[in-house]
C-alpha cells in the first residue's frame, strides 16, 4: 500500500499526485487563520480549495481539522510523504518530523541545481532578463515562441470579456458559515467578503485558462504596463491564485500559449508577455527565494523604518482622496487582487516614498492578496518594490512621481490633486512624496542616473526644505 501523501493548500492540482493509489492527507488548521489577519476572500479561497479537493478525492482523502500540523500528523499515525513545500518555514517543519519523506518540488518548470549553477556563474548579478534568456534556451522554448512584434500600449482598458463567473456551491456556503462563526469568535480578517471570484478546483482553473487563451489573450499585451481599474479590466489573466494554489501546472499552460501563438490564434505580443510572466518572472522569483539565504529582508539600504499606517493596513479606501491609491486599495479590499503595475507603482511606490518597513509591507501583500505567497515576497516586495536587498535583483528603486502615474493610468483626471504639483494643497502625494524621498536618500541615490538627474532638478534648498517640512506635517495621514 502506498504511503499517505500530505498535500498542502498550495498543492491541490492533479500534478501533485502520481497515480490513483495515493491515500491523501489534507490538513485544515484554524490556528493558521487566527495567527495572521488574512483577507477574508483569501481565507475563503484556501478553505474552499482544500475542502473541494477532499470532496473530489472521496474515500482516498482524509481531511483532518487540527490546531497544528504536528497534531494532524500524530492523529494520522501512519508514514507520510509530501512534495517539497513552498516556504522555508514549512520545509523546516517537515525536517523535524520523523519519517516524513520530502519529494522534489512540483508546479515549477526549472531545476534548483541548474539555477544555482547559473546564479553562481553570474557572481551575484541576478537579473530576470538574463535568466529568462538563459532558461528559454536551456528548456528548449525559444524556438516555439512566435517572432516578437511591438504594439503600442493603449490608453483605455481593453474591452476584453470578463472571465466566466464562479458558481458557488454547498462547500462555499459551509466555508462562509464557518468564517462568519470564526469571525464572531474573534478571528480577524481584512477586506470585504464577496462572491468567490477565483477558482478553487482544477476544473474551474482549467476553464479560466482555456477562456483566457481563447478570449483574453488577444488583448493581453495591449495594456501591459498600464494601471488597471479596480474590476481587473486591464486584460490580465487573473490566474496567479490558481498557479499558487497548485491548481494549475505552469508547464502545460506555457505550452498551450505557445501553441496558440504558433497557430495564429493569439498575437505574438500576448504570447510573449504570458510566457515571460509565467516562465520568466515566476520561475525566477521561486528560484531566488531558495537561492538566497533566509535573511534576505530589510537590509537597511534606504531610510525605511516607518510602520504601515492603520488606514493602509485595514484597506480603508474611503479614507483616501488620491484616486489612484483609493482605487488600488478598494480593489484589494473588494477582490483581494490588483494588477502588477498597480502593486508596484501605486501601492509599493507609496510605501517606498514614505520609508515604510519593507518586511511589514511584504507581510501586508502576503495577507491581503489572494495570490500572496511567501516565496514571491522577498524578491518582489523587499527587493524590487522597496529596493531593500542591496540591489541584488534590481538595478534601481521603483520610485515615481504623479506625472508618471498620469502617463500610465486614467486616474488623475478626476482627482483633487495635481500631478505636476509638489507643494501646497493641490500637491499630488506621489509627486511630493517622490521629491521628499529623493532628498531623504540623496546619498544612496547618487549612483542612480535617473534619480540623480531628478534630484539635480530639485536642488534648490528653499524648495527642498519646504517639501520636506510639508511631508513631515502630512506624516502618515491618508492622502
Ligand atoms: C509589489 C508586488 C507584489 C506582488 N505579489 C505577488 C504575489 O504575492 N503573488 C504572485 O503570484 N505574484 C505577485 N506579484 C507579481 C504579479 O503582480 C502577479 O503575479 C500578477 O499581477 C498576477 O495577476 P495575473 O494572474 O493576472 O498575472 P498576469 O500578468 O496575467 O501573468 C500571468 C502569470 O504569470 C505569473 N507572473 C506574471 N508576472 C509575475 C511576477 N512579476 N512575479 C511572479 N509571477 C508572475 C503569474 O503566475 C501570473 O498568473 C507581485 C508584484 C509586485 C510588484
Amino acid at each position: 500500500m502506498a504511503r499517505w501523501r500530505w498535500l498542502l493548500a498550495d498543492q491541490l492540482g492533479p500534478h501533485f499526485l502520481d497515480d490513483d493509489t495515493h491515500r491523501v492527507l489534507l490538513v485544515e488548521t484554524r490556528a493558521l487563520f487566527a495567527r495572521r489577519r488574512l483577507h477574508r476572500q483569501k481565507a475563503h479561497l484556501i478553505l474552499s480549495a482544500l475542502r473541494h479537493r477532499a470532496a473530489e478525492l472521496g474515500d482516498r482523502a482524509r481531511l483532518v481539522r487540527a490546531d497544528t500540523f504536528r497534531e494532524a500528523l500524530t492523529a494520522l499515525g501512519a508514514p507520510v510523504e509530501m512534495v517539497h513545500p513552498p516556504s522555508r518555514a514549512a520545509l523546516a517543519f517537515a525536517r523535524t518530523v520523523d519519517g516524513l519523506d520530502v519529494l522534489p518540488p512540483r508546479g515549477f518548470v526549472t531545476d534548483r541545481a541548474d539555477f544555482a549553477a547559473w546564479a553562481d556563474r553570474r557572481r551575484g548579478r541576478l537579473r530576470m532578463t538574463d535568466f529568462y534568456r538563459y532558461a528559454l534556451d536551456r528548456y528548449d522554448l525559444r524556438a516555439h515562441l512566435p517572432p516578437p512584434t511591438r504594439r503600442p500600449p493603449r490608453r483605455t482598458p481593453v474591452d476584453v470579456p470578463p472571465p466566466p463567473a464562479i458558481v458557488e456551491d454547498d462547500i462555499d456556503a459551509q466555508v462562509r458559515r464557518d468564517l462568519d462563526r470564526w469571525q464572531a469568535e474573534g478571528i480577524r480578517f481584512v477586506g470585504r467578503d464577496g462572491p468567490r471570484r477565483y477558482p478553487a478546483t482544477h476544473a474551474e482553473a482549467r476553464a479560466r485558462l482555456v477562456h483566457f487563451l481563447e478570449h483574453r489573450l488577444p488583448g493581453y499585451a495591449e495594456t501591459d504596463g498600464r494601471l488597471g481599474d479596480r474590476t481587473g479590466r486591464n486584460g490580465d489573466s487573473l490566474l496567479s491564485s490558481s498557479f499558487n494554489l497548485g491548481l494549475l501546472d505552469p508547464a502545460p499552460a506555457i505550452r498551450a500559449a505557445l501553441h496558440a501563438g504558433r497557430n495564429g490564434a493569439a498575437p505574438a505580443a500576448g504570447v510573449h508577455r504570458f510566457v515571460r510572466g509565467l516562465f520568466g518572472w515566476r520561475e525566477f522569483l521561486w528560484q531566488l527565494y531558495w537561492y538566497f539565504e533566509p535573511r534576505f529582508r530589510g537590509a537597511g539600504w534606504l531610510a525605511a523604518n516607518q510602520p504601515l499606517p492603520e488606514w493602509f493596513d485595514r484597506l480603508d479606501a474611503d479614507a483616501v482622496d488620491a484616486r489612484c491609491l483609493a482605487d488600488a486599495l478598494a480593489g484589494v479590499r473588494d477582490t483581494g487582487w490588483v494588477d502588477r503595475t498597480t502593486r508596484l507603482t501605486v501601492l509599493g511606490n507609496y510605501g517606498l516614498q514614505r520609508g515604510w518597513r519593507p518586511a511589514e509591507l511584504a507581510d501586508w501583500f502576503r495577507r491581503s492578496f489572494v495570490d500572496g505567497t511567501d516565496w514571491v515576497m522577498n524578491a518582489t516586495v523587499i527587493g524590487m518594490s522597496q529596493y531593500a536587498d542591496l540591489a541584488r535583483i534590481d538595478t534601481h528603486p521603483w520610485a515615481f512621481d504623479g506625472t508618471h502615474l498620469d502617463r500610465i493610468g486614467d486616474h488623475c483626471g478626476g482627482c483633487r490633486y495635481v500631478p505636476k504639483e509638489a507643494l501646497g494643497d493641490p500637491a499630488c502625494p506621489y509627486t511630493a512624496g517622490f521629491e521628499a524621498f529623493l532628498h531623504r536618500n540623496r546619498e544612496r541615490l547618487a549612483a542612480d542616473p535617473r534619480l540623480a538627474a531628478e534630484l539635480a532638478e530639485r536642488a534648490d534648498p528653499a524648495r527642498r526644505d519646504a517639501v520636506l517640512a510639508q511631508e513631515e506635517r502630512r506624516g502618515a495621514t491618508a492622502p
